[in-house]
């Protein structure tokens, strides 16, 4: 079997792997047949960053979480990539219940237990059994944060199968939620539990940074009865994505004179758009930032928003956490979450689709043939 790794700026490459052993009696093995690249994956992708990623932790510019989550050198190739995909279960353990053979899953990105206090309070990817003291435990972030592999592989092991693996409804085309595993529910934690709490609030969104999430977050808000959505965005492809959701767009130019929304989600990741995100919020508004501030020490208008009452909400998503009702939400309304994707690319073409400059790769090959009956391990 092979899988993809990131082997330095620019350098994506197949690499033979030996297929997985037996299958654990709580764990499954799947085989992804659709694999998104996340926004954060175009970071080490894009741009030679890891030596001076290493250099900046050194000398206090850049926090030191970072080389707890992707290493001392981050990114240091060469090591497997990505962490959202859709899979069908090729195997299942002994003592697996929820799933079977055949069934089309989402493997969330970050591995949970399901039965800790993290997962219990919904901090699925904060799980304390995954982490064993970790900062994360996760897909295709290096072996910092665990030998877990990436996504775009033959075959992928997930532990805790009966809690990882979610079915994707029978009548949710899996291209549609590609992204499920880490992008679209990042979005949908930015924009949907805001809404419910601010009901009919005004949405503001400033993307770029986080390509991705910015437009599920735009096309959500939208589906979730904002009374306005206005998407930001210095790209015009990107603007139109988001136009034919039903948002109003604009150049982040006029982001500095944004006041009176409810919510704000911040995916320029610069410390700018945090700042003007936050001056952007009416009272008791709320700004989500999905976007990385790898820099020590970011500023913040701590005294506007004490003055405003606004709340600064940041961290990981946790999708295991919101799959289940953001995939009944998609299987009830046909929210066209593949508007967002700019390019489907053969899977076999993965070591040169996988860098392309584009908002939202996904790879994709042929399922396996049909079986008969479901098989155990
Ligand atoms: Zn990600
Ligand atoms: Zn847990």
């Amino acid at each position: 079997m092979r899988e993809l790794h990131f082997v330095r700026s620019g350098r994506l490459a197949w690499r033979a792997q030996t297929p997985p052993g037996p299958v654990d009696p709580d764990g499954a093995i799947v085989r992804p047949f659709l694999a998104a690249r996340c926004d954060g994956d175009t970071l080490p992708i894009h741009r030679p960053v890891s030596r001076a990623l290493q250099a900046g932790i050194a000398v206090g510019l850049v926090d030191p979480v970072v080389a707890a989550i992707c290493g001392r050198v981050p990114f240091r190739g060469p090591f497997c990539i990505g962490h959202e995909c859709v899979a069908e279960v090729t195997a299942v353990g002994a003592n697996v219940q929820t799933v079977r053979a055949g069934q089309t899953v989402i493997v969330p990105w970050a591995v949970s237990c399901g039965t800790c206090r993290s997962c219990r309070r919904g901090l699925t990817s904060k799980c304390d059994t995954a982490t064993r003291g970790r900062t994360l435990a996760a897909y295709g972030f290096g072996p910092s944060s665990g030998d877990y592999g990436g996504m775009i592989t033959d075959a992928l092991t997930v532990p805790y199968a009966d809690h990882m693996l979610v079915p994707v409804p029978a009548g949710v085309p899996p291209l549609r939620v590609a992204a499920a595993s880490d992008n679209l529910a990042d979005g949908w934690r930015a924009v949907v539990p805001p809404l419910t709490d601010r009901g009919g609030g005004r949405v503001v969104i400033l993307g770029g940074g986080a390509k991705s999430i910015g437009l599920y977050a735009a096309g959500l808000a939208i589906a979730h009865g904002a009374a306005a959505v206005d998407y930001l965005d210095d790209d015009a492809a990107r603007r139109r994505i988001a136009e034919g959701f039903g948002a109003r767009t604009g150049p982040l130019s006029r982001t500095g004179r944004l006041r009176g929304y409810d919510v704000a989600v911040e995916a320029t990741s610069r410390p700018a758009g945090l700042r003007a995100a936050l001056r952007a919020l009416a009272p008791g508004g709320i700004c989500t930032a999905v976007g990385y501030y790898l820099a020590s020490g970011t500023r913040l208008p701590l005294m506007q928003m004490y003055a405003t009452d606004v709340t600064l909400h940041l961290g990981v998503s946790h999708p295991r956490a919101d799959l289940p009702e953001l995939l009944a939400f998609v299987d009830r309304t046909g929210f066209p979450a593949e508007d967002v994707t700019t390019i489907v690319a053969d899977w076999d073409d993965a070591p040169r689709a996988y860098p392309a400059r584009t908002t939202k790769l996904v790879l994709q090959r042929e399922r396996l043939p049909d079986r008969v009956g479901p098989t155990r391990a």
